[in-house]
């Protein structure tokens, strides 16, 4: 891990910068490589994520792993995180006021972590990213180029998880996402213009 992302993690980890520090057991920073090419990022811990101040490893992150595996990918590919790095007392949504005060971290991953492709999971995460006039339900699966970082707004797998007809539409998402790491404009400039059949496998490896 680069030292200053390092750094901004362990700064997280002691962070009493707004009220959810009170109730977290861990706050969590997110994980993933250093220089991943994809960054996931939810809402916030919830119970096994708080016990453990790891990101996605109850229920919603096991879909998440099966989701990423249907592209191709795996989890340890990707950098995943969360708009607030503490729990909300009982799950309830973090607060305008709580997600201000987190930012500044998240903000820092992503210029550190320098993604190609940002995916936000569920309307708090899309609304932080991307502004408030985004929303899953309307935007899920539309990319959108901003500076180097394409955004591409997705349900939140917690939401999609118990619904037949959401489950459908974020396995289309993501096929979405498979898309956009074919293009070589949302990845490095070293790939090849048109991928040659066949090689599909590699180059993501490569490129992720
Ligand atoms: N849901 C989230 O939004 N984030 C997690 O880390 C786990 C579940
Ligand atoms: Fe600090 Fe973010 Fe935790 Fe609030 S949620 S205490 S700002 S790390």
């Amino acid at each position: 891990m680069s030292s200053e992302l390092q750094l901004i993690h362990s700064e997280i980890l002691g962070c009493t910068k707004c009220e959810l520090h009170k109730s977290r057991t861990k706050a969590v920073p997110g994980e993933g490589p250093h220089d991943a090419r994809i960054m996931f990022v939810g809402e916030g811990p919830g119970q096994n994520e708080d016990e453990q101040g790891r990101p996605f490893v109850g229920a919603a992150g096991k879909f998440l792993t099966e989701l990423l595996e249907s592209i191709g990918l795996k989890r340890s590919d990707v950098f995943i995180t969360n708009i607030v790095k503490c729990r909300p007392p009982n799950n309830r949504a973090p607060r305008k006021s709580e997600i201000e005060a987190c930012n500044p971290y998240l903000q820092s991953q992503i210029r550190l972590i320098n993604p190609r492709i940002v995916c936000a999971l569920g309307t708090p995460a899309i609304t932080t990213l991307m502004g408030d006039e985004y929303s899953a339900s309307r935007f899920h699966g539309k990319p959108l180029k901003k500076a180097k970082v394409t955004f591409l707004p997705m349900y939140h797998p917690a939401a999609a998880l118990y619904d037949a007809s959401l489950k459908e539409t974020i396995f289309h998402d993501f096929q979405i996402l498979e898309q956009l790491l074919e293009n070589r404009e949302t990845l490095n400039t070293n790939a090849p213009k048109v991928a040659e059949p066949g090689v599909k496998k590699q180059t993501l490896e490569k490129w992720v």
